[in-house]
C-alpha cells in the first residue's frame, strides 16, 4: 500500500517521502501468492466461516487457526467479525469488492506496459480445484453468483481441467475457473515500484520507525520517527498489520488482526503447473511464478511473532499430492519458508479514505488476503483523494473510522 500510494502520488506531481521501519526487502507484500482476485468478492467475514474456524481450531495442520487468548484486541476483533459474518453484509460488499479488484487488474495491465516494469503478469485466471462433492457444490454456487456479478467464470469437469494442465496429473472432482483473475510475481513488483520511486525523486527512508504524529487543530503537522521529524501537507498511513499501532499514535482506533501465512517455492520443471490454483478443501494457493511454483497458505490469527509453526507448513505440504499426486514435495527447511502477516479487518473490508478527525490524513490498509490484488487501485485512489479528484471506484464501505 505504501509503495503503490507513493507511485501514484509521484505520478500526480506530489513530493513523496516513504518511511518504513524495515529495510523494504521483506514484508507481507513480498512472499505472497501473487494472485489478482476479482473472484474474492466475498469478504473473509462470511456466514459459515465461524463454524469452519471452530472446527479447524482443533487441528494443528488446518488452514485456519485462532490462538485462544484473553487478549482484549483479539476478543473485540472476534466480536466484530461475528457481527459482520452475515449474508446481508456479504451481498452488500460484493459489487464494491468486484469493482475494486477489476480496477486494480486494469491498472496492473497498464503498469506492465510501462518501461521498467516486468513483474510476470499473466492472465490465465485461477482454478478453484475441489475434490469433494460438498466443496464442489459450494464452489459452483459461488461461481454462479460471480457470473451474476458479470465476472468471466466457467465450471469445469475434471477432464476439462486436465486439458488445461497437460504436464501434471490431477486428482480432483472438478474446478471453477475464474478467467477474470490473474497473477504476478510479487517480489519483482515491489522491487520495481521501489526502483521507480527512487528514480522519480521520491525520498525513501528505511529502517526508521514512525513513533508519533504531531497533531494540532485537527491536522497532522508532522510525523515523528525514531530519529527525525518529517513535515508534510498530507500523511498516508499504511503499515499493514501494524496499522492499529500507528492509528493509536494518531488517537484513532482501526482494528486489524495479523493473519500469519506461510509460503515456499518449489521447482516447476518435472510436472509443470501452468495455471494458478486454490486447493479448495485445503485452502492452499498454488502459483507458478518466476520459473518456479509457489505454495502458500494457512491463516493463524494471533499476535505478531517470528515463530515458524512447522505443523502448519506440513499441512500445506501434505495437501499438495492430494490434488497433484505426482508431486511429492518434501517439508522445506526453515530457511526456505517465508511468512507474512495479512492485515485482517474484522469485516473483511479494507480501510481506505480520509480520517474525519484528522483532515490531512488518509488511511490505506486492512486488505487482509487481497492486498496485492487491491494494491494499484488503492494507490491510485490515494492519489485521487490527495488531489481531491473524482474517485475511480466507490469507497464508501471502507471508511477507516467505521469502528471509532
Ligand atoms: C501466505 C500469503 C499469501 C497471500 N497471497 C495473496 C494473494 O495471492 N493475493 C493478494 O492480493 N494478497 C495476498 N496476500 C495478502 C497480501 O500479501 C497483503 O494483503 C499485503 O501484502 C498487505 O500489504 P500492506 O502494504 O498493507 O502491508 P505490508 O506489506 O506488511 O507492509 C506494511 C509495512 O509497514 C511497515 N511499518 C509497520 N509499522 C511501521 C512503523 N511504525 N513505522 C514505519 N513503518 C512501519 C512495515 O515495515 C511494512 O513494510 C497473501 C498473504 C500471505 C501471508
Amino acid at each position: 500500500m505504501g509503495l503503490a500510494s507513493a507511485y501514484y502520488l509521484l505520478k500526480s506531481g506530489w513530493k513523496v517521502t516513504l518511511i518504513d521501519k524495515g529495510d523494504l526487502s521483506d514484508n507481507c507484500s513480498h512472499g505472497n501468492a501473487g494472485m489478482i482476485v476479482p473472484s474474492h468478492f466475498i469478504p473473509l467475514a462470511a456466514p459459515g466461516m465461524i463454524s469452519k474456524g471452530i472446527k479447524w481450531m482443533f487441528n494443528s495442520r488446518s488452514p485456519f487457526y485462532v490462538k485462544p487468548s484473553l487478549d482484549f484486541s483479539l476478543i473485540s476483533w472476534g466480536l466484530k467479525f461475528m457481527k459482520s459474518a452475515n449474508q446481508a453484509s456479504v451481498e452488500r460488499a460484493a459489487p464494491f469488492l468486484r469493482d475494486y479488484h477489476l480496477l486494480s487488474k486494469q491498472l496492473y495491465e497498464d503498469l506492465a506496459k510501462e518501461e521498467g516494469f516486468d513483474f510476470g503478469l499473466e492472465k490465465k485466471g485461477i482454478l478453484m480445484l475441489y475434490k469433494t462433492e460438498k466443496a464442489g457444490e459450494e464452489e459452483i454456487h459461488v461461481g454462479r453468483d460471480a457470473q451474476k456479478l458479470g465476472l468471466d467464470v466457467k465450471m469445469l469437469t475434471r477432464e476439462e481441467v486436465q486439458i488445461l494442465e497437460p504436464g501434471i496429473k490431477l486428482d480432483i472432482a472438478g474446478a471453477v475457473h475464474y478467467h477474470c483473475d490473474a497473477h504476478l510475481y510479487p517480489f519483482a513488483l515491489v522491487s520495481q515500484l521501489l526502483k521507480y520511486i527512487y528514480a522519480n525523486g521520491g525520498e525513501v527512508v528505511p529502517n526508521t520507525e514512525v513513533t508519533g504524529y504531531n497533531i494540532m487543530a485537527g491536522e497532522v503537522k508532522s510525523v515523528q520517527t525514531t530519529d527525525r521529524k518529517f513535515d508534510g501537507d498530507l500523511v498516508v498511513m499504511t503499515g499493514g498489520s501494524w496499522l492499529p499501532k500507528l492509528a493509536k499514535l494518531a488517537g484513532l482506533s482501526i482494528p486489524v488482526m495479523p493473519g500469519k501465512g506461510y509460503s515456499f517455492m518449489e521447482s516447476n520443471s518435472a510436472h509443470p503447473i501452468k495455471t494458478p490454483a486454490l486447493l479448495i478443501e485445503a485452502r492452499v494457493a498454488v502459483t507458478p511464478m518466476n520459473g518456479q511454483v509457489r505454495f502458500g497458505g494457512t491463516m493463524e490469527l494471533a499476535a505478531i511473532n517470528d515463530k515458524i509453526n512447522m505443523n502448519r507448513v506440513e499441512g500445506i505440504v501434505s495437501a499438495i499430492p492430494q490434488y497433484y499426486p505426482e508431486l511429492k514435495v518434501d517439508v522445506p527447511t526453515k530457511d526456505k519458508i517465508w511468512y507474512g502477516f495479512r492485515p485482517c479487518s474484522p469485516d473483511g473490508l479494507p480501510y481506505l479514505g480520509y480520517s474525519k478527525r484528522l483532515k490531512n490524513l488518509i488511511v490505506a490498509g486492512g486488505h487482509g488476503m487481497m492486498g496485492i490484488s487491491l494494491g494499484p487501485a488503492t494507490g491510485k485512489m490515494v492519489a485521487e483523494l490527495a488531489d481531491e479528484s473524482p474517485l475511480s471506484a466507490d469507497i464508501k464501505l471502507y471508511d477507516p473510522e467505521r469502528y471509532n
